[in-house]
């Protein structure tokens, strides 16, 4: 394998060399993986794919490796569910949830893009890994690095969930906590990276790191029968899962893997930390960095990454974006809940109640299909639901205190 030319600059176009770089030495750009498309076309079919592992890695030649992965080789293939329960709710025709709350081995989407960050770094000869997170990257950095024999550090905001800094330490990683939100974080971040020589992976190997989320739309693409979406809803914190949802299916149509590409991409934040959804909103182009408030704490990020190229995307492919207030978010996680059985984290509940309020404002077709994007595991922000939903009736272990527990509930149901 290894289609890989090399990496360009997304600004100017400038070439690059195969090496731990992101930013463009002549524009500032960010630069993004370069492939043999003529040659993967060549390659690759629905049946050879079809044939391989239920693994991200059975598209392997749209992945930026050189040699096959090491790090993460079971990753992904997660199911997309036909929620129609939720569709009747919400009063649309066809829906699904792409379910990334089960993925392997930390329940997330970030498994995806560690999986391609950490393998890389692997082929590039780096022993310690690093990152900047908001919970689920620092999660997924530290399991795969000790599947990896990586050394990691992994530092977030001090002020994190529990179960998120909790599914760090446990697999005795370097864990920092540092005052003050993300986008603190990932500026010391870049800082040591420059300084000690690490693979960080959403920071200098971060074009290769990015590419493993295209797989989260080519499993779309194929668990559809090999046909796109009409619109899909993405959780945003840097931007970055959005546009790779959209270059994947752009890569399939370029590949003639698929007929039709008009994906609409409409994107999720929390109105407290929504800068992407704001400027899309107010038909600007920029960002305007904001100070995250919310409990949706893995997509806080005042200052994305890829605010620009997101709603670049978001525009280009005619979708839209909103943001939802925390009480809104609670309401989202229980809705999918109680209608799919799906128990989503704080971006995930971001997400569907996004995907409502695009339905009431009908920016979203009720007749066309919709997929929902789950990105995180609830059982990891428990804090966000405690005592927002019921608690268990406490009885006797006696078949009397149970009759009564009954008598009680049809009295109140009637
Ligand atoms: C990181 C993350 C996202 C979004 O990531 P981008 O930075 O926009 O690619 C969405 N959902 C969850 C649960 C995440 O952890
Ligand atoms: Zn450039």
């Amino acid at each position: 394998m290894g289609f890989v030319k090399g990496l360009k600059c997304r600004e100017c176009g400038k070439d690059f060399p195969k090496e731990p770089l992101h930013v463009c030495s002549f524009c500032f750009g960010p630069l993004e993986v370069d492939y043999e498309y003529d040659e993967i076309k060549k390659k690759i079919s629905r049946e050879t794919i079809e044939a391989r592992q239920p693994t991200m890695w059975r598209y392997k030649e749209l992945l930026p490796l050189d040699n096959e992965p090491t790090v993460g080789i079971q990753v992904g293939f997660t199911p997309l569910v036909k929620a129609d329960n939720l569709a009747k709710k919400l009063g649309v025709r066809e829906l699904y949830v792409k379910n990334d709350s089960v993925n392997f081995p930390t329940f997330s989407f970030k498994d995806r893009v560690v999986s391609a960050a950490l393998s890389k770094a692997k082929e590039f000869g780096f022993k310690t890994v690093a990152c900047a997170t908001t919970g689920n990257l620092g999660n997924s950095v530290a399991a795969q690095a000790v599947q990896g024999n990586l050394e990691s550090y992994i530092l977030m905001p001090a002020n994190l969930e529990q179960g998120k800094v909790l599914g760090t330490s446990i697999y005795g990683t370097n864990v920092i906590g540092i005052n003050g939100n993300y986008d603190g974080v990932n500026r010391l971040c870049s800082e040591i990276a420059d300084k000690y020589g690490w693979a960080f992976a959403n920071i200098n190997i971060r074009p290769f790191y990015a590419e493993g989320s295209k797989t989260y739309g080519f499993e779309i693409v194929e668990q559809l029968g090999w046909k796109a979406p009409k619109n899909v809803v993405v959780p945003m914190a840097g931007g970055s899962l959005i546009i790779k949802i959209g270059k994947a299916v752009k890569e399939l149509a370029k590949l003639g893997l698929i007929d039709d590409s008009d994906t609409k991409l409409f994107g999720a934040q929390a109105s407290g930390s929504s800068p992407i959804s704001t400027a899309v909103k107010n038909g600007s182009e920029f960002i305007k960095p904001v100070k995250p408030n919310t409990i949706a704490h893995s997509i806080a990020i005042g200052n994305p990454a890829d605010g620009y190229y997101s709603i670049k995307a978001i525009h280009e492919s005619g979708g839209w974006a909103e943001d939802v207030s925390d009480d809104e978010l609670v309401e989202g996680i229980k809705l999918l809940a109680s209608t799919e059985g799906i128990f989503t984290e704080t971006a995930g509940g971001v997400t569907v109640a996004v995907t409502k309020k695009l339905l009431e404002q009908e920016r979203i077709p009720r007749d066309e299909s919709i997929v929902i994007c789950i990105t995180g595991n609830g059982l990891k922000t428990q804090e966000a639901v405690l005592g927002r939903v019921g608690a268990p009736s406490i009885i006797k272990a006696t078949i009397e205190d149970f009759d009564a527990f009954m008598e009680k509930k049809e009295c109140f149901a009637a």
